[in-house]
Parts: C-alpha cells; structure tokens; sequence
C-alpha cells in the first residue's frame, strides 16, 4: 500500500475516517450542446467498493464513466482520485478545460478503463497489447512489463493466447485480454462500461467471472451493467441513473428488492 492509500480521509462532515477514500465525483455536470446529459451526480467510494452504475440506454452512464477519466471534459464539477482533485479552469465557453494537462495524463494512468466493444490494438498480438502502456507511457523496462503482464494473462486465462492478435480470438477472449491489459497498469480504480453488451450470451460468464474475482480482491471498481444479477452479488453499492441525475441509490439488497421509484422498479422489470 503506498502513502496515499493509507491517508486518512476526512468525510463530507469533516468527521475522520478511517477508509481510505478512493474516489470521489461531486456535482458533475456534462453538457453537449444544448443536451445537459449529467445534471449533478456525484460519487464517493472507498478502497475496495464495488459500485454498479444502472441505468436505461442514454440515461448517461457511459458520459459519466468517461469524465471521470477526462475522456469526455465535464461541464462542471470535480474529480477526486485518492485524494488528488483534477485541476480544472475555465474555458471561457461556460465549460471546464484541464488547468494542467501533465496531471491529467498521470492520473488517467491509474484508472483501468474497459468498454464494450474491447478496443484492443488490432496489430498488436495480446501480449503486445497488455505491455504497450506500461513500457511506452509508463517507462517500464520490457522485461519487467512481460513477466506482469505473463502473470495477468494467466489469472484471466490467456496465457496461451499471448501471441494472438486480436482478430483470431472470441470476444470473451478478446475483453478478457483487454481486462489484463487496464489491470497492467496496476490502476487506483477500474472502470467497467458495459464490459459484457457485445458478448454472444454464451461467452458472457467467463468475462463476468473474471470481473468477480476482481471484486472479491478488494479492488475499486465502478462497473456499468445490465447484468443486474451480477451486480446483486458483486457490488457494494448500486446507483440508478435516469436522465442525468441519481434517481435512487443504496445497497444491492435495497435496489433489486425494495426499490422506491417507480422508475426503478420498471427497469427492474423490465431488464429481468
Ligand atoms: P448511456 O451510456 O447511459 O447509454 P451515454 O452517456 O452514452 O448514455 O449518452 C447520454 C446522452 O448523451 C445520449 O443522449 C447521447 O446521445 C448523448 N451523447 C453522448 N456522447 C455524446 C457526444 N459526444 N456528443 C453529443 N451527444 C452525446
Ligand atoms: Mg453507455
């Protein structure tokens, strides 16, 4: 555990605790044009949650997930990864831009992203893909970069594809290479959008499996899904996102069981 992690954080009262704080999202907003996408959300996890992010298509999940590492620049709001807030300024056009651009590119390296359609290096074999980060962006010596990313490979069951290139495996295959390769940079937090939307349904449990065992290892990760099963079991805390704003949130058990919006309660229903 480094210095930061063992940093005691003060809560939104000011109280002490003792959790380490792994990050936190107050107030974003996200405009594109005249579309206002994320209206407010704000988001606290501590090391080791696993938080599910639901939601209906266009209700902002993915905009959400991406401002978080500055893919997308948010309109308004702030950005907190283990302690460290994202400088942000004005751009004059009523939005935000990165005040320093240096610690954007540092802190997008501790945060594991994987999307739906994978987005693996086509022309890179698997092994490639996974150490390409790590020895270009982040300096390792290749060697080192190989053995870590042999030791991935093995725990998400690839081991034996690392000289493939992408086109020659499954889709489960190819998001679990695509997992080992965010997990390579050894990441704060993991973000998860959709990791499982483009699955035929029959390779779906081996990538979920793979992500399950990465919640149970007390790993920060913030997982988008439609698995509402999965995030029954996996998750530590589930929120529900409709047009921008957090329509209800809470426990898995309160969510799936006892859910208090209608809203809710008919997505519910009719994801099952
Ligand atoms: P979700 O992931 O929940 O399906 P998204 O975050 O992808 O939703 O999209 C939310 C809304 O923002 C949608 O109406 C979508 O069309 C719009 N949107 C997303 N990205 C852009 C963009 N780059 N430019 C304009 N509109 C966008
Ligand atoms: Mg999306």
């Amino acid at each position: 555990m480094d210095k930061v992690d063992r940093q005691i954080n003060a809560d939104g009262e000011g109280n002490m605790t003792d959790k380490a704080q792994a990050i936190e999202v107050r107030d974003l907003y996200k405009r594109f044009g005249p579309l206002e996408v994320l209206k407010g959300v704000s988001l606290s996890a501590s090391q080791g949650d696993v938080i599910a992010l639901i939601g209906g298509s266009g209700s902002g999940k993915s905009t959400f997930l991406r401002c978080i590492n500055m893919l997308e620049l948010p309109t308004a709001g702030s950005v907190t990864i283990h302690g460290e807030t994202i400088e942000m300024k004005q751009d004059g056009h009523g939005g935000l831009m990165p005040a320093n651009r240096r610690q954007i590119q540092r802190i997008r390296t501790k945060l594991g992203m994987v999307f739906q359609s994978f987005n693996l290096w086509q022309h890179m074999t698997v092994l490639q893909n996974v150490i390409e980060v790590p020895v270009h962006v982040l300096g390792q010596p290749k060697d080192q970069a190989i053995a870590v990313a042999e030791t991935l490979l093995r725990r998400v069951g690839l081991y034996e594809k690392r000289d493939a290139y992408p086109a020659f495996l499954s889709g489960g295959q190819q998001q679990r290479a695509a997992i080992a390769r965010a997990l390579a940079i050894q990441p704060l937090v993991m973000l998860f959008d959709e990791p499982t939307s483009a699955l035929d349904p029959e390779l779906v449990g081996e990538v979920l499996s793979v992500i399950g065992d990465l919640a149970r290892e007390n790993r920060t990760m913030i997982l988008v899904t439609h698995e509402m099963k999965f995030a029954r079991q996996v998750a530590s805390h589930v929120i529900y996102l409709h047009g921008g704003v957090i329509e209800e949130q809470g426990p898995p058990e309160a969510i799936f069981e006892n859910p208090q919006s209608e809203r809710l309660k008919k997505f519910i229903s009719s994801i099952h």
